[in-house]
């Protein structure tokens, strides 16, 4: 290899990689799908918000990159299905997966908010399996055929430290991790990659979606004494994780503003 094209490798990393890309209309999985295109993927961009989805893919587009924006609930598996089927058509399957989307609302279990349990499973947990259904047999072929693809979920450090009213969210994200650790071990041996990252707090807009009041303050008043954590810090984890050398997985990624206690 020439010492040129060994410097197009190192900065295009996943080039020639598909990447399927939850939650990709804001936050952590928009600038996922930025960085990941950045670094050579092709991405299919998918969430509700097609606006959005557009924007994105056009700036990707603008930037050398290649994306399709795919509008979807996750919570339909029937949807999801059929976005699975564009992906193949379109891109050739994914080797790429980044399982991102979810939606916190924490309260008091007293207050009764059946409704937002609800939709936290929905989304959190149905969702997530919905598109692990959908899009395994892909990266299943895809390490069969080129030795390697990536399994990413979005869990959180809910799944491991205690947060007062917010035990549904933080449960719905044990599940995620406990379940990464599970499908490790049973995709690792076919060369599938599974990982879980558990992020403290990042500034999205997961926040803007709190309807309790007490969950609110506290988390506005962290921003006193905590810099959070910004979307571009987990993807760059994203990418980091998707670009080391086949044989490393990293199963567990627990990443922290400097300054959050637990
Ligand atoms: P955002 O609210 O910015 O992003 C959530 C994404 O999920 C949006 O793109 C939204 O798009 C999508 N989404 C919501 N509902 C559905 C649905 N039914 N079908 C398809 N897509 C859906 O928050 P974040 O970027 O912060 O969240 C990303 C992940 O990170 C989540 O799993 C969250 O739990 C996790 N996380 C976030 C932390 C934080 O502090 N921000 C900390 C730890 C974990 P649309 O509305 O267009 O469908």
């Amino acid at each position: 290899m020439t010492t040129e094209t060994s410097a197009v490798t190192t900065a295009m990393p996943l080039r020639g990689r598909v990447a399927v890309v939850t939650g990709a209309s804001s936050g952590i999985g928009e600038a996922s799908a930025e960085h990941l295109a950045s670094l050579g993927a092709k991405v299919a961009v998918l969430a509700r918000r097609a606006d959005r989805l557009d924007d994105l893919v056009a700036r990707i587009s603008k930037d050398g990159g290649t994306a399709i924006a795919i509008s979807v609930d996750v919570t339909d598996a029937a949807a999801v299905q059929a976005a699975a089927g564009r992906v193949e058509a379109e891109l050739g399957g994914a080797d790429l997966l980044f399982n991102n989307a979810g939606v916190m609302l924490p309260g008091p279990v007293e207050e009764l908010h059946t409704d937002q349990w609800q939709r936290q499973i929905d989304l959190n947990i149905s969702g997530l399996m919905n598109v692990i259904g959908a899009f395994t047999p892909q990266l299943v072929r895809a390490a069969g055929e080129r030795g390697v693809a990536d399994l990413i979920n979005t869990s959180s450090s809910a799944a491991q430290n205690l947060y007062p009213t917010f035990a549904v969210y933080a449960a719905t994200k044990a599940f995620v991790s406990h379940l990464s650790k599970h499908l490790r071990v049973e995709l690792g041996p076919k060369n599938v990659r599974v990982s879980a990252i558990e992020p403290g707090i990042v500034g999205t807009e997961l926040q803007s979606h709190v309807t309790d009041e007490g969950a609110s303050a506290w988390l506005e008043g962290s921003k006193e004494t905590i810099e959070w954590l910004q979307s571009v810090d987990i993807a760059q984890t994203v990418g980091f994780i998707a670009s080391l050398p086949l044989r490393v997985n990293l199963p567990q990624v627990f990443i922290m503003p400097t300054a959050q206690p637990s």
